[in-house]
C-alpha cells in the first residue's frame, strides 16, 4: 500500500517515543500537572514568559501544561505533523477550526458527522460565516465555483460515517491549493495509524480523540495537527474560548496513543475479517467496507489508507425492522453510539445518528433504515463472528 511513513521511526516507536521532553525528573511518561498556574523566580524570567521569547508552562486553560505539552509532541510524531493542539472534545476542535480558518467560507464535501453538520447549517451563518455543503462528496465543478467565488475552507471526512466512502484527499489538496484555500480533514474514523492526511496534502487533520486515540470508551478530547503557520493562529481561539484538554484527561489519553498501533492493527484484521465472512451471508443485501474488493471506493482506499479500520456497515435485506432486531439480538456489541472503543457497538443509523433526517433524505444520502453500522472492538474475532451469526441466524428462523 501506497503512502509511506517518511518520518524513519514506526508508528509504534513513536507512539511510545513521541514525546521529547522530559520532566526534571525524567518521568517516561509525563506525570499528570494537577496544577492551574505555575510560578516563575521574578518578573523579568515571568515576562519572557508571556512575551514568548521563553517557553515555559503559565495557566492551564491556556494550554501552557507539561502534561499537554506531551501529549501534543506524540499526536504531532503520529500525524507527522509539525504541531498539534489537544482540545476538550472533537466538537472544541472543529468549532476551533472552523472559527479561526473558516471566516472566509467553509466548503463541506460529503458526510460528515451531526454536531459538525449542526454548526455548519445552523450557527456558523448566524454569525455571518458562509458554509456550503456538498452532500455527494467531491464534485470537482461544484467545488470549483465555490474557490472561485473566495471560500477558504475546504473541509471534509474520510472515510464516511456511515457509508464508508471515501473522499480523494491528494485530489481535493491539489483543488483548493490551485486557489489559496486551506484543506482540512477530519480523520477520526481512520487514526493516523491507518491515514496521514498531510502526507496527502491536507493542510490540517482534526480528529474526536475520544474514539480509536483514547480508545477505551473513557475520555472525551480533540486534536488538531497541521504545520506551526497553520496552528499559531487556533492558539489565540483555543485560548479565549477555553477549550484547551484538561491534564487529566491528556495524561490519560496519552497512555492510550501508546497502544495505538497495536490496537488499531486488531481493529483492522478484525473488521476485515468480518467483512469477509458476512459478505455472502443469505439475509446481507451489503456490506461496505473499505477493505472489501466490491468497495466501491477499495482502490482508492489502497492509495490513500495502509488500513481500512474497523468501522464497518450492514445493509440487512429486511430493512428497518431486520436490522432493529439483529441490533437487540447481539450480546457482545453494545447498542450504543460512538466508535473506537475496545469493546464492540452496534447502531442503526437511522434510529440515532441519522433520526432527524427524513427517510427520503436518508436514502437521498445513500443510508438505508435497514443498515446496521458495527464498531468491531478488540474481542476475539470469532466470539464476534459467533455474536453475529447467531443474531442473523435468529432472523431468519424468527
Ligand atoms: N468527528 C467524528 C467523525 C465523530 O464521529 C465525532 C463524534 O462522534 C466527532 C467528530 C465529535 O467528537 P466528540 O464527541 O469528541 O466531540
Amino acid at each position: 500500500m501506497s503512502n509511506p511513513r517518511p518520518s524513519p521511526l514506526g508508528p509504534a516507536t513513536l507512539a511510545i517515543h513521541g514525546q521529547r521532553q522530559r520532566d526534571a525528573f525524567g518521568s517516561p511518561h509525563m506525570p499528570i500537572y494537577d496544577t492551574t498556574t505555575f510560578a516563575y523566580p521574578d518578573t523579568a524570567t515571568l515576562l519572557q514568559v508571556t512575551e514568548g521569547r521563553r517557553q515555559g508552562p503559565l495557566y492551564s486553560r491556556y494550554g501552557q501544561n507539561p502534561t499537554l505539552y506531551a501529549l501534543e509532541e506524540t499526536l504531532a510524531a503520529l500525524e507527522d505533523a509539525e504541531a498539534a493542539w489537544a482540545f476538550s472534545s472533537g466538537m472544541a476542535a472543529i468549532s476551533t477550526l472552523f472559527l479561526t480558518h473558516g471566516r472566509r467560507g467553509i466548503a463541506c464535501l460529503g458526510e460528515v458527522y451531526g454536531g459538525t453538520l449542526s454548526l455548519l447549517e445552523q450557527q456558523l451563518p448566524t454569525l455571518g460565516i458562509d458554509t456550503h455543503l456538498l452532500l455527494d462528496g467531491h464534485d470537482p465543478e461544484a467545488l470549483e465555483r465555490l474557490l472561485e467565488a473566495g471560500v477558504g475552507l475546504v473541509y471534509l471526512e474520510t472515510p464516511t460515517n456511515p457509508t464508508l466512502r471515501l473522499i480523494d484527499i491528494e485530489a481535493v489538496a491539489e483543488q483548493a491549493h490551485r486557489h489559496g484555500a486551506l484543506v482540512a480533514v477530519d480523520g477520526t474514523f481512520a487514526t493516523p495509524i491507518n491515514q496521514r492526511p498531510l502526507a496527502l496534502g491536507a493542510d490540517i487533520v482534526v480528529h474526536s480523540a475520544t474514539k480509536y486515540l483514547g480508545g477505551h470508551s473513557d475520555l472525551t478530547a480533540g486534536a488538531v495537527m497541521g504545520s506551526v503557520e497553520r496552528l499559531a493562529p487556533l492558539w489565540r481561539w483555543r485560548q479565549n474560548l477555553g477549550t484547551a484538554l484538561s491534564p487529566q484527561l491528556a495524561s490519560l489519553l496519552s497512555r492510550s496513543l501508546r497502544t495505538l498501533p497495536l490496537r488499531m492493527q486488531r481493529h483492522n484484521t478484525s473488521a476485515q475479517t468480518i467483512a469477509e465472512a458476512l459478505l455472502e451471508h443469505p439475509a446481507i443485501a451489503r456490506v461496505l467496507y473499505p477493505g472489501l474488493p466490491s468497495h466501491p471506493g477499495h482502490a482508492l482506499a489502497h492509495h490513500q489508507m495502509c488500513g481500512f479500520s474497523g468501522m464497518l456497515t450492514l445493509e440487512l435485506k429486511g430493512g428497518r425492522d431486520a436490522a432493529a432486531r439483529m441490533a437487540d439480538q447481539l450480546t457482545l456489541f453494545a447498542l450504543a453510539p460512538s466508535l473506537g472503543g475496545a469493546e464492540s457497538l452496534v447502531t442503526q443509523p437511522c434510529t440515532t445518528s441519522h433520526v432527524d433526517l427524513s427517510a427520503e433524505e436518508r436514502a437521498r444520502r445513500g443510508i438505508g433504515d435497514g443498515m446496521l453500522r458495527l464498531s468491531v472492538g478488540l474481542e476475539d474475532v470469532d466470539d464476534l463472528l459467533a455474536d453475529l451469526h447467531q443474531a442473523l441466524d435468529m432472523l431468519e428462523t424468527g
